[in-house]
């Protein structure tokens, strides 16, 4: 019993020192293993929860599931498809809209540059009733210095072709008159007028009315009086006709 007793008084120290000593090791072994656990928490943890929540059979779709929510997602991926289709084929609607207004814009620019380009005759439908050069004693220089249009008074005169009214009013012989500076830098003239529609510094267009024929000044008979020139004054005269034939005018 003493024994016992003795060996029970040393062991009982020593086992109380091993278990210590063994608890001691499992808490350095927990300590690893709680690092360890830490970096594989969410595996663990997701699975852990599934689970214990129950949530196995949720998840877990049954195939008639799969196969609908994989005819919808078809169904959006073809909608999405249509729509960029749509957007891509209204791009390029709207790409063929703007080149084509923009050509006619340039078509339009370009037919408006013409018509500014383009000479008409200073009355419609008219002739030459009298020559440039002609002789006669009408003529103060004693030779036309221009050419005469047929036309009863009050006929529309039209401006031959784009420019400025540089001068209008009373020219003597010429009667009532209107001088442009044309765009090309030459000069005509329209005597005779009954009536002036235009003023100095206008801009005229060709075909636009400046007035109205007559037989105001030196004249036997109604006409309009025409004269292409270098300078605005009377004496710098060139041949009318080969002006006119020169920008397109038929005369
Ligand atoms: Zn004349």
């Amino acid at each position: 019993m003493a024994f016992m007793c003795a060996s029970g008084k040393h062991r009982r120290p020593g086992r109380v020192k091993r278990t210590t000593a063994q608890a001691a090791g499992i808490a350095a072994l927990t300590t690893t293993g709680v690092i360890g656990t830490v970096s594989a928490a969410p595996a663990l943890a997701a699975e852990n929860s599934v689970e214990q929540t129950g949530l196995t059979p949720v998840i877990t779709l049954s195939d008639s599931v799969v196969e609908q929510i994989d005819a919808q997602a078809a169904t959006q991926k073809a909608a999405a498809e249509r729509k960029a289709a749509e957007e891509a084929a209204r791009k390029k609607a709207a790409e063929q809209a703007k080149k084509e207004h923009e050509a006619k814009v340039r078509a339009a620019r370009a037919a408006e540059r013409k018509r500014l380009n383009t000479f008409v005759a200073p009355i419609s439908d008219s002739y030459v009733s009298t020559g440039y050069k002609t002789g006669g004693s009408l003529w103060s220089s004693g030779a036309h210095t221009g050419i005469d249009f047929h036309a009863a008074s009050g006929t529309v005169v039209h401006a031959v072709g784009t420019g400025t009214v540089v001068s209008t009013g009373w020219g003597g012989a010429y009667g009532n008159e209107i001088v442009i500076k044309m765009a090309d830098g030459m000069y005509t003239q329209y005597g005779h007028l009954s009536s002036i529609g235009v003023s100095v510094g206008q801009k005229v267009t060709p075909g636009q009315q400046i007035g109205l024929s007559g037989a105001t000044g030196n004249t036997t008979g109604p006409h309009l009086h025409f004269e292409a020139r270098t300078t605005p004054d009377y004496g710098s005269d060139i041949d009318p006709v080969a002006y006119l034939r020169k920008h397109g005018v038929n005369v």
